[in-house]
């Protein structure tokens, strides 16, 4: 029997394809990090907890390993080095009298304004799509973040669809969400994954609010 030549359309099912792609696109961002690191002297994760550190100012060694999903002793370990090379320096916790809070030294702080910089050649590529491809791409990283959460695969995001302030679908038009916090209408493009005044909204408050977002987009 003729073996029968395969078609182009008769392609995988498009989530398997659609997850090739994210995992080319991380295969990408992990072979950048890794020679970026190495030009600046760094391990990926040294130059993860500099670049943390410059954002979100002085933490403690577990607020950093939680932000970062990387293990308390793989980040003392990376510490340790980094306060060997005096980029970062540790420093009394107000908050508990016995514990120490990380903070960037001047050489530390001036490595982490290239360590931020690292992810940079993907927002090049993200400025290639149209403003209504990167809102539309924008929600569906924060539902696979989501999901991702859910099952305890990636660190807690300080993103809208879990903060106390967002209401969703309050309006019809180009807005539809609301920012409680700045007290301001939000539309996708506005969504933020990663952001400073983010407050966790109580479990029941999250689940109505994704319900409510996610059966709108
Ligand atoms: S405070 Fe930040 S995370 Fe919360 S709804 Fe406003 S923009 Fe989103």
């Amino acid at each position: 029997m003729p073996r029968k030549t395969p078609s182009p359309l008769d392609a995988p099912p498009l989530d398997r394809r659609i997850a090739t792609g994210l995992h080319k696109l991380g295969l990408a961002l992990k072979h950048q990090t890794w020679s970026q690191a190495s030009a600046d002297g760094l391990s990926p994760t040294q130059g993860q907890i500099l670049a943390i550190l410059a954002v979100d100012g002085a933490l403690s060694a577990s607020e950093v390993a939680a932000r970062l999903g990387i293990g308390l002793p793989t980040i003392s370990e990376a510490v340790t080095t980094l306060t060997d090379k005096r980029l970062v320096r540790r420093a009394p916790d107000q908050r508990h009298p016995r514990a120490r809070l990380l903070r960037l030294t001047a050489a530390g702080s001036r490595l982490s304004a290239r360590t931020r910089a690292w992810p940079e050649f993907l927002t090049h590529a993200v400025r290639s799509l149209s403003d209504a491809e990167q809102a539309t791409l924008l929600t569906a990283l924060m539902k696979m973040i989501r999901t991702l959460q859910e099952q305890g695969q990636i660190p807690i995001s300080r993103m809208c669809a879990t903060c106390t302030h967002f209401r969703p679908r309050v309006r019809s038009g180009a807005t539809p969400h609301h920012c409680a916090f700045v007290d301001a209408p939000m539309g996708s493009q506005h969504l933020r994954l990663d952001c400073d005044d983010h407050e966790p909204a109580p479990e029941d408050q999250q689940r109505i609010a994704w319900a409510r977002f996610a059966s709108a987009v």
